[in-house]
């Protein structure tokens, strides 16, 4: 069944990880990354009004919007309205977004990083109603969302919000049965609702580029020239109903590399599918805390400590020794709940956990580690 932009190549360029020069980014190389990606026919870029406190979308109308057609390329930025007061502030967000692009529209909105407790700023200051209008007067395109929560929190936002054109939300091999992520469930629940998915964290923010050795041998085993990354950008690809796959690129390597196997793109065959099973179930084996996220422990915690998510970025740290990667996301994921330090030891998380995991002992190595 045909479905917004299912012409758009399956290969989007995210303006998140751009290459830095010090506090700035280097649009020289920035200018030569965006050559090489239109060169190859590709033409989806993804940003924000919060990246790089807003010199992201400056970036797009250095690299893109002053030097190329405007229907030759596809423009989408989004607004975290959650990060501001009033919703006054929520709705300009979009003409400040206007005017660093210079875009003149956007072709993708979207409200930015739905989920947990941000979820209601997007209601309390109108702005589902707002994007309405935007797409009426034209002023943007096609209005859609992302999201970092589960899949439950996702069905309830689509059936809330059915005017959503399209969702975005963390899609890769390693995430795809994750009891945190729900990737499956996700897809599941974004095909239930007929709405076509932009994938985000294709390469887990970069985690799986830079596997253990023994999920490397797995890969170069199966192909010697395939890089990491392109297993990774061709699952997310492979699967139906996407708009486009987004990789944030930081450098012309990874340009270089993604546009290699993606301008000619071809769908993970059924062996190469298996070689992704047999890595997912090595992921699965490397030991690590064993919550299944089932959030019985959630509701009673009276410091509104997200338990499961919190293991979820400790785990980070197990499978990928990765300690950089995973206190980064973990700031993400305590920035408005309780922190692992904020635990009291009252019990009653452990009360109620099926797993029997010995959350107050890790939430104390986690506290330590990662604080
Ligand atoms: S022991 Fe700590 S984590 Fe568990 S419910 Fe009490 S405060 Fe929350
Ligand atoms: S109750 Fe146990 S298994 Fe369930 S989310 Fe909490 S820690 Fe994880």
């Amino acid at each position: 069944m045909a479905f917004l932009g299912e012409n758009i190549p399956k290969l989007g360029f995210g303006f998140m990880r751009l290459p830095m020069i010090g506090e700035e980014i280097d649009m020289e190389q920035t200018k030569e990354m965006v050559d090489l990606f239109m060169s190859k026919g590709f033409s989806y870029f993804d940003s924000s009004w919060g990246y790089n406190g807003g010199k992201s979308e400056e970036a797009m109308k250095a690299a893109i919007v002053d030097r190329y057609p405007r229907e030759s390329f596809q423009i989408a930025t989004k607004c975290p309205v959650w990060i501001v007061k009033t919703k006054e502030e929520a709705q300009n967000m979009i003409w400040t977004s206007l005017e660093r692009t210079g875009a003149g529209y956007i072709d993708y909105y979207l409200l930015h990083n739905l989920g947990d407790s941000r979820t209601k700023f997007f209601d309390d200051y109108g702005m589902w109603e707002y994007a309405r209008e935007l797409k009426e007067k034209g002023v943007v395109r096609h209005i859609g969302f992302s999201i970092h929560d589960n899949a439950e929190a996702l069905d309830k936002v689509l059936t809330e919000h059915p005017e959503a054109e399209f969702v975005q939300f963390q899609l890769n091999y390693d995430d795809w049965e994750s009891p945190t992520i729900q990737a499956r469930k996700c897809y599941e629940v974004a095909l239930k609702h007929q709405k076509p998915i932009i994938v985000m964290e294709p390469v887990k923010g970069g985690l799986l580029a830079n596997p253990t050795e023994d999920i490397r041998k797995i890969f170069e085993e199966a192909n010697p020239n395939a890089s990491l990354a392109s297993w990774a950008i061709r699952y997310a690809a492979s699967l139906d109903n996407i708009i486009t796959v987004l990789s944030g690129m930081s450098t012309m390597d990874q340009v270089r590399d993604n546009v290699s196997f993606m301008e000619d793109f071809k769908p993970l065959s059924k062996e190469e599918q298996a070689v992704i099973e047999k890595a997912q179930k090595a992921l699965r084996e490397i030991p690590n805390i064993p919550c299944t996220a089932c959030q019985y422990c959630v509701k009673g915690c009276p410091q509104d400590i997200r338990i499961p998510n919190v293991f979820a970025t400790y785990n980070r740290k197990l499978v990928y020794n990765d300690l950089a990667s995973a206190k980064s996301r973990y700031g993400l994921e305590t920035r408005m709940n309780g922190k692992a330090s904020d635990c009291i030891a009252c019990g009653n998380c452990e009360m109620v956990c099926p797993q029997h995991i010995n959350i107050i002992e890790n939430l104390k190595i986690i506290a330590g580690e990662f604080e």
